[in-house]
């Protein structure tokens, strides 16, 4: 298994905001290689499978209208370690509980709207990129 590799998604708030450019140039800065990347929109099956894991938690309705409301950037990232030094790039799920300096503290507004997605383990974050890109857009 590759274990060098994550999967992130800008959600549609960072987009709206027109964060693109800072929050790559921040994952850039940080010492991950971008590998694939594309802006698209999920639909909501697409959202309901993703998310799939928290279906039973009260927020999931909200989560699917949220990732579904526009378009995302999502990107396959490299770097050593790169699942877990990501996770600690982006900070607690919640902005209020993030680290200074981190993605969400600084361009996140809530729990739920919270910028930007990182996978949460090396299994995930292989599933997570093969949902969104094929073979041939990995490089
Ligand atoms: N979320 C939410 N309310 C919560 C917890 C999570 O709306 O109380 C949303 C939020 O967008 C979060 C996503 O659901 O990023 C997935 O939740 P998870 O616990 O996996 O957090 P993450 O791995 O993104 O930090
Ligand atoms: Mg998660």
């Amino acid at each position: 298994m590759v274990t060098n590799r994550t999967f992130t998604m800008l959600k549609p708030d960072a987009v709206e905001k027109g964060n693109i450019g800072a929050i790559l140039d921040k994952i850039s800065a940080s010492g991950f290689k971008i590998i694939a990347l594309k802006l698209t929109q999920m639909t909501t099956n697409d959202a309901k499978t993703f998310y799939a894991i928290h279906k039973e938690r009260p927020f999931y309705g909200e989560l699917v209208d949220y990732m579904t409301r526009g378009p995302i950037v999502a990107a396959i990232l490299e770097k050593d370690n790169a699942v877990e030094d990501f996770r600690t790039l982006i900070g607690a799920t919640n902005p209020a509980d993030a680290a200074e300096g981190t993605i969400r503290k600084l361009f996140a507004d809530s729990i739920s709207e919270n910028a930007v997605h990182g996978s949460d383990s090396n299994e995930n974050a292989a599933i997570e990129g093969a949902f969104h890109f094929a073979g041939r857009e990995i490089f």
